[in-house]
Formats: C-alpha cells, sequence, structure tokens
C-alpha cells in the first residue's frame, strides 16, 4: 500500500497544477490500458485515493473470518457447527436442527440486505466485500509488490525463463498457496475444535472429509483469487446477472459525466485552471481503465462487468487535480440526479421500503425465536393403526410415541402427567419419570387407558405434562393431543 501511487488532487497541486510535466506523466502509460476483452490476464494499476482506502478497510472485516474460529466462550468454541452432534453453537446459544427455521428466516435477511444494498448504491457489495473480489485484492497486492507495478509485471510475463522470473514467481505462488492453505484450514475450523483440528493437519491425521473441504478451498482460493480473478465476476457469479432488476433511476452507482467529459480529447500544453477550451474534461488517458480491476471503461455507460469499487474515480480525480480541472467527473450518482432531478431521501423508495420491511420482519422472527428456544423440543404422534384397542376389562386405549430432545447442556428427569381427562389412566415403558440425556433425542412410548363412561365424546383433548424432577431449574412443558374413543 505505501508504494501505491498517491493522487489526491491537493498533493498533485503541490507539484505543479496543469503543467506540462504533469500532463506527460498521465499520458506515459496511458498506451497500457486498455479495455477486458477476456484474453489476458488483467494487471490493474493501484492508486490511493477515499475509495481504495475504503476497500482497505472493508476488506480488512475479513480477518475476523480467520480469528473467530480461535475464540472460545463458557470454555467451548464460541461459533462452531458441529455437525455430528446436530448442533450449532453461536457464543451462549445452541442451534438444534428443529429450530432450523430461524435458518430460512437468515438467509432471507441476508438476501434482503444485499438487495437493499444495491437498490440504493448499486454492486457495493461485489466492489468492497465479497470475498471473491477481496480476496482477489490481496492476491493481486501481493503480485504488486513482489513482481512489480503492472508494467513492470507484463514485461515479466513476456520475458524468457530465468532465474529471476523462475524466483519471483515461486514466490509469489509459495504466498498465494499459503493463503490458500490457511482460508481452506479456517473454513474447516468452524465444523470441529480449531485447534486440535491444526495439530491433525500437521499430524496427517485429520478425517478424510477435512482433508476433502481444504483441497476444495485451497483449489478455489488459489484459482478463483489468483488465476481467474475478474473472471469469476464475469463468468461465473449469478449475482452479476441478476443485479439489474434490483437497480433503478435512482441507484448510486460510479458514472461517468458524459455531459461534462465529453467530446474527450488528449490536452497538449500547458492548462490554466478554468480552461474551457471546446472539449469536454476527459483528457482520455485511459487511467480509469488502468486501475480498473475488471478492465471495463466506465466511460461507456454502466456494465455488466462493473463491480461498483470506485477504483476509477480515485483515479480520475487524480488525473482532474493534475489538469486543473474540477474533480469528480467520475462520481457516485443517480441517473436521476445526473439528469438534473432531485435525488428522493432512500428510504421513499418503494423497492428499498419493500427490502427493509421484509427484512424487519426477518429480524423479528429471528429475534422471537432465539429468545424462545425451549430448554426440550416434544413432538408426540398418536398410534393410527389402530386408533384405540378395547382391552378385556372393557377400558379403551390409546398410544403415543414422544420425542423429546434434550437442549440443554445437562442431563434432566422429567416427570410425565396428564391433563384434560379425568380418571384417565398413564402408562410409560420404564416409569412416569424419564431421563433425557443432554444434548439427546429419546423416543418415549406412553399409554392412555379411560372406560368408556368416562368418555363424553369420540376425542378428548389432553394435555401431556413434563415437569423436571431434581434440576435448579424448574422446567414445566405442556404438549396437547388426543384421545380417542368409540363413536358416540
Ligand atoms: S474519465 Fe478521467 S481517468 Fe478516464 S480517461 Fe477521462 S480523464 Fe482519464
Ligand atoms: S468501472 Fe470503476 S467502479 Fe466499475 S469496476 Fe471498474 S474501477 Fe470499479
Amino acid at each position: 500500500m505505501t508504494q501505491e501511487k498517491d493522487t489526491a488532487q491537493d498533493e498533485v497541486r503541490a507539484k505543479g497544477e496543469g503543467t506540462e510535466q504533469a500532463i506527460e506523466e498521465i499520458y506515459a502509460d496511458a498506451v497500457h490500458w486498455h479495455v477486458n476483452t477476456g484474453g489476458e490476464t488483467i494487471h490493474a494499476m493501484r492508486i490511493g485515493g477515499r475509495f481504495r482506502r475504503l476497500k482497505w478497510y472493508a476488506g480488512a472485516l475479513w480477518l475476523s473470518y480467520f480469528l473467530l474460529p480461535y475464540v472460545r466462550w463458557e470454555g467451548q468454541q464460541a461459533i462452531l457447527f458441529d455437525v455430528p452432534g446436530r448442533q450449532f453453537h453461536f457464543f451462549s446459544l445452541t442451534i438444534w436442527p428443529q429450530d432450523i427455521w430461524m435458518l430460512s428466516l437468515v438467509l432471507i435477511l441476508l438476501a434482503m440486505t444485499l438487495f437493499g444494498v444495491t437498490a440504493v448504491a448499486g454492486r457495493v457489495w461485489c466492489g468492497y466485500f465479497c470475498f471473491q473480489t477481496v480476496w482477489t485484492d490481496w492476491f493481486t497486492w501481493l503480485e504488486d509488490k513482489i513482481e512489480g507495478n503492472p508494467i513492470q509485471r507484463r514485461k515479466l510475463d513476456a520475458a524468457p525463463w530465468g532465474a529471476h522470473k523462475i524466483t519471483l514467481k515461486l514466490f509469489k505462488h509459495a504466498i498465494w498457496m499459503l493463503i490458500a492453505v490457511v482460508t481452506g484450514v479456517t473454513f474447516a475450523a468452524y465444523f470441529t475444535d480449531a485447534f486440535d483440528l491444526w495439530y491433525r493437519y500437521i499430524t496427517l491425521d485429520a478425517p478424510m472429509v477435512a482433508w476433502v473441504v481444504l483441497a476444495a478451498f485451497v483449489f478455489g482460493t488459489y484459482v478463483f483469487a489468483g488465476f481467474m480473478r475478474e473472471q469469476v465476476c464475469f463468468w461465473l457469479c449469478p449475482y452479476a446477472r441478476i443485479q439489474s432488476v434490483m437497480m433503478d433511476k435512482d441507484t448510486i452507482v460510479p458514472t461517468y459525466d458524459e455531459a461534462r467529459g465529453e467530446p474527450r480529447g488528449k490536452v497538449k500544453g500547458k492548462i490554466e485552471r478554468g480552461d474551457t477550451t471546446a472539449r469536454g474534461d476527459c483528457v482520455d488517458c485511459h487511467l480509469c481503465v488502468g486501475v480498473c480491476p475488471t478492465g471495463v471503461d466506465i466511460r461507456e455507460g454502466l456494465q455488466e462487468g462493473c463491480i461498483m469499487c470506485g477504483m476509477c474515480i480515485d483515479a480520475c480525480n487524480g488525473v482532474m487535480g493534475k489538469v486543473g480541472r474540477p474533480g469528480d467527473l467520475i462520481r457516485y450518482t443517480s441517473r436521476k440526479e445526473l439528469s438534473g432531478e432531485r435525488l428522493p431521501y432512500w428510504l421513499k423508495r418503494p423497492r428499498v421500503l419493500t427490502y427493509l420491511t421484509i427484512f424487519t420482519l426477518a429480524v423479528s422472527g429471528i429475534t422471537y425465536g432465539l429468545t424462545h428456544i425451549p430448554p426440550v423440543e416434544l413432538s408426540i404422534v398418536h398410534e393410527r393403526q389402530p386408533l384405540y384397542l378395547q382391552m378385556s376389562d372393557g377400558s379403551i386405549q390409546n398410544k403415543y410415541t414422544i420425542k423429546a430432545v434434550n437442549k440443554t447442556p445437562d442431563d434432566l428427569h422429567l416427570r410425565v402427567s396428564i391433563e384434560g381427562l379425568d380418571g384417565v389412566e398413564l402408562r410409560i415403558d420404564g416409569g412416569h419419570e424419564v431421563l433425557l440425556r443432554a444434548g439427546k433425542l429419546i423416543p418415549i412410548h406412553a399409554y392412555l387407558r379411560a372406560m368408556p363412561t368416562q368418555l363424553s365424546e369420540e376425542n378428548s383433548k389432553i394435555r401431556f405434562v413434563f415437569e423436571s424432577v431434581g434440576s435448579p431449574d424448574k422446567i414445566s412443558l405442556t404438549k396437547g393431543s388426543v384421545f380417542i374413543g368409540p363413536k358416540k
């Protein structure tokens, strides 16, 4: 980052606004910057600026991905997808398969966040936070440090193989591979004890599934971020294809101010501030193309390849500073604003409000779910074949299968009883007190008997009551069912 050219306008002006030297500098490299046609590796130039800094900050949030598996909470891994135990641990919370409905709400929430952000500010997710573009940004930064700037890299690529080229390439690929390995191990560490996993990888004692996950991630990271780069955005990412349906004329996206920039043309000689020649402000230096990680020319309008990272804005602002013209020839703006209309407050847009409403409902549902996770999950199935049995003493018997999952970290003793039908007799295999092992599901077979004279209707509503015995935290749960007798 330290070697990136700082093109902040103030600094450039300090060197001499609009001097011939500054203009020559602008055009010196222009010949190297051309639009991506898909046939070669894009070597984007790295230029400092507001949006470059923002991209670094946003990408830095991904460092938490590498750190979180090592965080401990109440004696265990804070975030753990325990697949064999069918549990998801998130700090003090434990989510069970029975609570999986919350996962669908989480997916809806994420989708609405993405749609809402896209409706307001286009593909900023892609430009600043998507793991593909962030990892690619890290990889190309390393490439820049090791092999030099884009022009030097192209020369190196074209040069014959020698000791210098081999050393640089080996060093670069070794570091890329190291990042890919750490990325893969980290992903696997969310599914098992992170420290133990490292030990088992190092001692070659990891299970086969861990090796498969690692291999998939190493391959994906190394190939996608190191080689395919922006081609993933062009050819593999479905989001690039569906983004247009979420954007409208109010969406703020990096836009070239055509009315101000055209007709574009190269400048010659010294330019004074306020110079208004017949030409527009675009000096046709191609720097906006040179810095673009996807190699598009923003001057040709919004394109599928644009990930809205704002790098072209930083670049163009630097050029405008050098030639003494106002900045923001390329800027984040909407079509409406560009055509002179007033930008509505972002909330006053039906599609944003719709996304926000669904988002709020999803958050409410998740909050409710998380605060109402029962300590024991119960399901009761009434035996259907037969619905009831008439016993030799004339009584009617119904059979039930109760499935109980103890979601607490401790074993529980529960006493089972019946409410709602006077005189009904409960029998449970193993007794009325059942032991629920921590984190386990157990089936309980229960039988109810009643004399026909006790039944006032064919279907009598009953309630199974489960109360904890001996545990400090009193647990009392009821679950409704039905007692079926002969037709009345
Ligand atoms: S838009 Fe700006 S960076 Fe792009 S060619 Fe014109 S002057 Fe250069
Ligand atoms: S055109 Fe500009 S905003 Fe779009 S991807 Fe290229 S540099 Fe980023």
